[in-house]
């Protein structure tokens, strides 16, 4: 089994810290603090609203740097579910494309939060696969204007990417390398605190635990 450890980067913008593979089939998960449209990752993940009308921070973020474009493009498909997603081209971004999911609003989903969370990471990936993306980069979807406490977001987000690169149906995934980005130095500290308890494990059972619960999870 492959080494497991978090291994600091410092480059000049940010900091940065990587999961190494633990399996085969595992990508390795970066996380990072910084601003996700400075990211040149093959594609970059936008939370935007379900009619496409500018949302929070990373879809004003995104919306400034690619151009009016991007709305335009985002608009021809009129509205999208919660967890569902599109993907367009980059515009002016550096990332070869942007996939735009839906997060759900936290205490108003009838207590599916969760699930529906979970399901704009694994859409995402699923969209990031069918164009053969090696690397993608995620915001902590759902925890800017919809609410979404940060440590609970970070537990579904962890158990989401972890879970998808578990499931058999996605054995022969292109993605190799997963960033999460996230904006400010206290939601990076939480993030990176529960990044340490569900993945920074010495030994191969608690990793192999830990991947099993965050799959009972998803299949529930
Ligand atoms: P949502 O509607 O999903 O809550 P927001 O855009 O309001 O989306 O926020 C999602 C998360 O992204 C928040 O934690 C917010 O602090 C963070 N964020 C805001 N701007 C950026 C950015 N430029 N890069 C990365 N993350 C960002």
């Amino acid at each position: 089994m492959a080494k497991s450890k978090w291994v600091w980067h410092t480059d000049h913008t940010m900091q940065k810290k990587e999961f190494w593979k633990q399996f085969e089939n595992q990508p390795t998960i970066v996380l990072l603090q910084g601003d996700i449209t400075q990211e040149d990752t093959d594609a970059v993940v936008n939370t935007t609203t379900r009619t496409f009308e500018m949302a929070g921070g990373v879809d004003k973020a995104i919306t400034r740097a690619a151009g009016p474009g991007m709305k335009e493009a985002c608009a021809q498909y009129g509205s999208m579910e919660t967890s569902q997603v599109i993907i367009t081209e980059r515009f002016n971004l550096a990332s070869q494309y942007i996939i735009h999911t839906v997060g759900p609003v936290y205490g108003k989903e009838g207590g599916k939060e969760a699930e529906l969370l979970a399901a704009c990471y694994k859409n995402c990936l699923w969209m990031a696969d069918q164009y053969n993306i090696r690397t993608i980069s995620f915001p902590v979807i759902s925890t800017g204007i919809y609410g979404y406490p940060m440590d609970e977001a970070t537990r579904v987000m962890a158990r989401s990417i972890g879970g998808y690169f578990f499931d058999p149906a996605n054995m022969n995934s292109t993605i190799e390398e997963v960033h999460c980005v996230v904006f400010t130095e206290d939601k990076y500290q939480i993030v990176d605190e529960v990044f340490e308890e569900l993945f920074n494990r010495n030994d191969a059972w608690s990793q192999q635990a830990s991947f099993c619960s965050t799959l009972r999870l998803i299949s529930c």
